[in-house]
């Protein structure tokens, strides 16, 4: 059973991707999406939850969310949800085992995991995998979405590589060789096409090219940055 809450986002984000001015991953503008709403939940509404609390304080936050939960400025919020956590990092930390004895290992273990986890990374992990889940059903059920993914523009390297993984382990052999040639399609052309855009974004800085026209090519650097590692471009921030 498909979940409107997914397919929604997802064929918006398909549709968005192949009709904006700059070409973006479908993946990777449903990742920003779920960023944008995963830390203005945490922010809001849910601050207060105790079951949330409860998770927050056990897995913390990366510094890329501390990061954006600071700029919001709700600083008493984010204070509260602080006092709660350090409270429980102390705890933790000198909870069992040290350094100096055969627990070591667990120390060093313990340790590393409570600085590793982040609760918006987490729940971003879980969306974000049952929108690709949604994606190959829709890819298997729905002809006009079918379509729209053979016209994609782009996707990016590490969302290439979940797609094919999920078609993989969930379409059978047949359907799924049709979804990795449709898919594989897509990457061939836009590799091909982005590294021709670079290769003129570079001629363009010889003089003999002065008057020739940019094509593609005045947003490829952020174009391969993106494609290569991820994101979205945010020119104007
Ligand atoms: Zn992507
Ligand atoms: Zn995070």
């Amino acid at each position: 059973m498909v979940e409107k809450i997914y397919t929604i986002p997802i064929n918006e984000a398909y549709d968005r991707a192949m009709t904006e001015d700059v070409v973006e991953c479908p993946f990777c503008l449903i990742d920003e999406m779920l960023d944008k709403n995963e830390t203005e939940r945490v922010m809001g509404a849910a601050m207060m939850e105790p079951d949330v609390r409860i998770e927050t304080n056990k897995l913390g936050f990366c510094r890329t969310h501390f990061d954006k939960m600071f700029k919001m400025g709700n600083r008493l919020g984010l204070g509260l949800i602080l006092e709660s956590h350090v409270a429980e990092v102390e705890k933790n930390v000198f909870s069992s085992g040290t350094l100096l004895d055969t627990q070591g290992k667990k120390e060093e273990e313990k340790l590393s995991s409570l600085a590793a986890s982040c609760y918006v990374c987490r729940r971003k992990a879980e969306a974000i995998s049952k929108m690709f889940g949604t994606t190959v059903f829709l890819w298997e059920t729905e002809e006009d979405f079918r379509r729209k993914h053979k016209e994609q523009r782009c996707f990016c390297l590490n969302h290439y590589k979940t797609l094919l993984s999920c078609g993989r382990a969930n379409l059978d052999k047949k359907q799924f060789k049709s979804f990795y040639d449709e898919t594989r399609d897509v990457m061939k052309k836009y590799i091909s096409s982005l590294g021709d855009d670079v290769s003129w974004f570079c001629k363009k800085f010889d003089y003999r090219y002065d008057n020739e026209p940019w094509y593609n090519a005045k947003d490829s650097i952020p174009r391969a940055i993106n494609f290569l590692s991820g994101g979205i471009n945010k020119q104007d921030e």
